[in-house]
């Protein structure tokens, strides 16, 4: 029985370090968050220890650091069981001890105290996305069922995730082939061993300062049992590798872990998100995973809060996977390199003495090392040669006007930061560009040392989570800095009292819109961002004007066109120019193979741009008027106007519809002639009343995946035709209107765009008249 409901902006599925960093992130930029963990408490288990170098700076940005008092730091690092200096230039080169319980206290206390709901004994079984929200369903001991409603759910429920199982994500990659057991045991006293390979296997000991010794082996050319190991099968490898008996100790914790290597496709799905070992399942050799999944949330944290919170640029969200998934793939590349040396058998004895020659060297050396510390990670953040650009803002000391500080200090309120050179000839202009975003970016002043480079010279902007989105200095001009800020921080928020009121024109007038005021509302609403929407026939008219009014709402917008080309093309860089997103797709329609062509192009644009096929919303608009009398009707004339205006949308929405997820959006432009006569247009109305039909009973079949589908029956409405050249045939076209003039292609693009979106979730199967009252009597 559903007992409790509950409404929130994100729901994080797993209370594991990621699932806890993700939350605190989160609440840092202002998103609420609730995080479902099916144990009823915190793990006591000895999990991953391991925190690298860039790890630690970014719990330093956090202020974590201070919470965790002494790390005690390993200096011996590794490649394979090969030794490699891991330290670089960092203020924590190297590898840091913190056992995965501390870290995980912490990051609750962290996350609580930013107010993240953490809700334990809570089991994911349910999911369901829609246009609007997705709602989780989770258990809890006592049998109850709560279900929650949010924005977006994150999977940071770990190698067997739910959420990945449940969202159908592609989770591709290999399973295991040998596998590592691995006992925490007391009583026991044996030498310590590091990685130390013997005839019949790899054995590694390490007895720690509770007297509790943990071993690790693998026996060369032992396939993975499959199950969970007994002590008992720990003990006997242990003997058959290394001669000794460990038999009679008290064993605290068994597991194994296999080398198996998996990585999602994607790690965003529209609501859904992964993070952390839900989105890539890898060996845990030498803590990269655990460091690897903090990133991700790190770099999640900001995006997805600017996302609910309705202000994230267009393609903000999708910047999470395209920066976390090449990392991710390079760090799986690495581990199976590492898996190979460490679990190899005899066969890779030589390939271990190469590389051992090799990691020695300076420039070995600080490549492995830069690969498993995450320091050397470089997202490509935009055009520039700055040396910095997309990596990590190194954590060096800083002067301030204020006084000595560092960057990792500068970054503790989780906002971005513009640090801005004192004696920079562009400051002003630059703080003044900055100005606007003031509640998302800090600007601070750096006081520059003496004989400081050019390059230490440069302006920067610093992401939340640490990385270098533009550099800049006196020779630029500030616009490269507000390109970034809008990609990075989205359009800024006018001042409450300077936002546009709509206009209350008369209901009589015949004024046009006011389109400049209603784009700049519009840009900043963004209600459709992170959708994809097909127009047809938008190259001219109301096509045209509903690519626009869509991309404007922030949609990705596919513009089809039969023959404009040029005309397609203008208006993708009409709405470039405006900051959105749009590509063309060329099908001539009512041909044999019409749709097949179309959707080839569309989902190649759509799938370069998005990294999926997915198709939110289709306006099915593209028509031709019939203009004969019923006389001079030919049956050649009559099924092309059948071919093109109902035929083509019907197998248009067949197709779309296998592209389209729950709540999406279907909208026809049909006509008021179906329901005003004239003559000359007998059988053109007759096409568009079919259209009317396939919606009414298409709304019934969709019903059950939240989808809509509606007609806009438009009226008079200005198009190329020579017509709209004569004043007196406008004129007497205008007076048909209660308005008393035509209408303009954008009064009917607004209809449109208000039943794509989230508010016209309650209309569907309906006949909406946008014909500016034609003929009302
Ligand atoms: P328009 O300016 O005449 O433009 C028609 C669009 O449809 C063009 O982009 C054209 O592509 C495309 N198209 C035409 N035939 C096509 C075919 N065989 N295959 C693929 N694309 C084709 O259009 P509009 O006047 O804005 O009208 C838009 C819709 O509203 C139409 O369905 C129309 O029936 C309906 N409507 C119009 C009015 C009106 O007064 N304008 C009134 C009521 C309803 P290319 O240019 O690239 O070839």
């Amino acid at each position: 029985m559903t007992e409790d409901r509950t409404e929130t902006q994100v729901v994080v599925v797993g209370a594991g370090p990621v699932g806890l960093m993700l939350a605190g992130e989160l609440r840092l930029a202002g998103a609420d968050v609730v995080v479902l963990e099916k144990l009823t408490a915190p793990t006591t288990e000895s999990r991953a220890s391991t925190l690298h170098a860039r790890t630690m700076e970014i719990l330093d940005s956090r202020g974590l650091l201070d919470r965790l008092g002494e790390v005690p730091s390993e200096p011996r690092g590794h490649f394979g069981g090969i030794p490699l200096d891991l330290r670089l230039p960092s203020p924590w080169p190297g590898q840091w001890k913190v056992p995965q319980t501390r870290l995980e206290e912490l990051l609750g206390e962290w996350a609580s105290g930013l107010g993240a709901e953490i809700r334990r004994g809570h089991e994911l079984t349910g999911l369901t996305v829609t246009g609007d929200h997705a709602e989780a369903v989770a258990r809890t001991p006592d049998g109850t069922t709560v279900s929650l409603r949010a924005k977006c759910v994150v999977g940071c429920d770990g190698e067997n995730s739910t959420v990945r199982r449940l969202g159908g994500f592609d989770f591709p990659g290999t399973d295991a082939t040998r596998e590592l057991l691995r006992a925490d045991v007391a009583g026991i006293d044996i030498p310590d061993r590091r990685f130390q390979r013997l005839a019949g296997g790899l054995a590694i000991a390490a007895r720690r300062p509770d007297g509790v010794t943990r071993v690790m082996v693998h026996e060369f050319g032992a396939r993975p049992s499959g199950g969970q190991p007994s002590f008992q099968d720990v003990a006997d490898t242990w003997k058959r590798v290394t001669g000794e008996d460990i038999g009679g100790g008290t064993p605290l914790w068994v597991n194994s872990f296999g080398d198996a290597s998996r990585q999602v496709t994607h790690y965003r799905d529209y609501r859904l998100l992964l993070a952390g070992d839900a989105a890539h399942q890898q060996m845990p050799i030498g803590g990269q995973a655990l460091n690897l999944g903090l990133q991700d949330a790190v770099n999640l944290g900001w995006k997805l809060a600017a996302q609910v919170a309705e202000r994230g640029p267009d393609g903000l969200l999708d910047s999470y996977h395209d920066e976390r998934h090449p990392v991710a793939r390079r760090v799986l590349s690495n581990i199976r390199t590492q898996a190979l040396l460490l679990l190899g058998g005899p066969e890779v004895d030589a390939v271990r003495e190469v590389l051992a020659e090799l990691t020695p060297r300076e420039n070995v050396r600080t490549h492995l090392a830069g690969m498993i510390s995450g320091l050397d990670v470089r997202h490509d953040v935009g055009p520039g040669r700055h040396p910095l650009l997309g990596r990590r803002l190194p954590p060096r000391p800083l002067t301030t006007p204020d006084g000595p500080t560092t960057g990792a200090r500068l970054l503790r309120s989780g906002r971005g930061v513009l640090l801005v050179p004192s004696g920079d000839g562009a400051a002003r202009s630059l703080r003044e560009t900055a100005a606007p975003w003031s509640a998302l970016v800090d600007t601070v002043d750096v006081v520059l040392p003496p004989h400081a480079t050019a390059e230490d010279s440069a302006a920067l902007l610093v992401r939340p989570d640490g990385h270098v989105a533009w550099a800049g200095g006196a020779a630029d001009d500030a616009s490269g800095l507000r390109t970034a800020l809008l990609r990075w921080f989205g359009a800024p928020k006018a001042p409450a009292a300077s936002v546009p009121t709509p206009s209350k024109t008369p209901a009589a007038s015949a004024q046009v819109p006011d389109t400049a005021t209603a784009k700049k509302r519009r840009t900043d609403m963004g209600r459709l961002t992170g959708r994809t929407a097909l127009v047809t026939g938008a190259s001219r008219g109301m096509g045209r004007a509903t690519a626009i009014r869509l991309a404007q709402e922030g949609a990705l917008v596919a513009v089809h066109y039969a023959t404009g080309r040029e005309a397609a093309e203008d208006v993708v860089a009409v709405i470039e120019k405006d900051g959105g997103r749009a590509f063309t797709v060329q099908a001539v329609l009512g041909v044999d193979g019409d749709v097949h062509r179309l959707f080839l192009g569309l989902e190649e644009g759509l799938r370069e741009r998005t990294g999926s096929t997915d198709l939110d919303i289709l306006v099915n608009n593209a028509g031709v008027m019939g203009g004969v009398k019923p006389e001079e009707t030919t049956p050649e004339k009559f099924d092309e106007l059948y071919r093109v205006n109902a035929k083509a949308p019907f197998f248009l929405i067949q197709r779309a519809l296998k592209n389209m997820p729950d709540g999406g959006r279907i909208i026809n432009i049909t006509s008021g002639l179906t329901r005003v006569a004239n003559p000359d247009e007998i059988a053109y109305a007759m096409t568009k009343g079919a259209v009317d039909q396939l919606a009414l009973h298409f709304a019934k079949h969709l019903g059950p995946r939240n989808i809509t589908i509606n007609s806009v029956a438009p009226g008079i409405t200005r198009n190329d035709n020579p017509v709209f050249g004569i004043p007196e045939a406008v004129e007497q076209m205008a007076a048909l209107s209660a308005f008393n003039r035509v209408g303009e292609p954008e009064d009917v693009a607004d209809v449109v765009a208000f039943l794509a979106g989230d508010e016209a979730r309650w209309i569907t199967g309906s006949f909406v008249d946008a014909t500016g009252g034609t003929l009302l009597g």
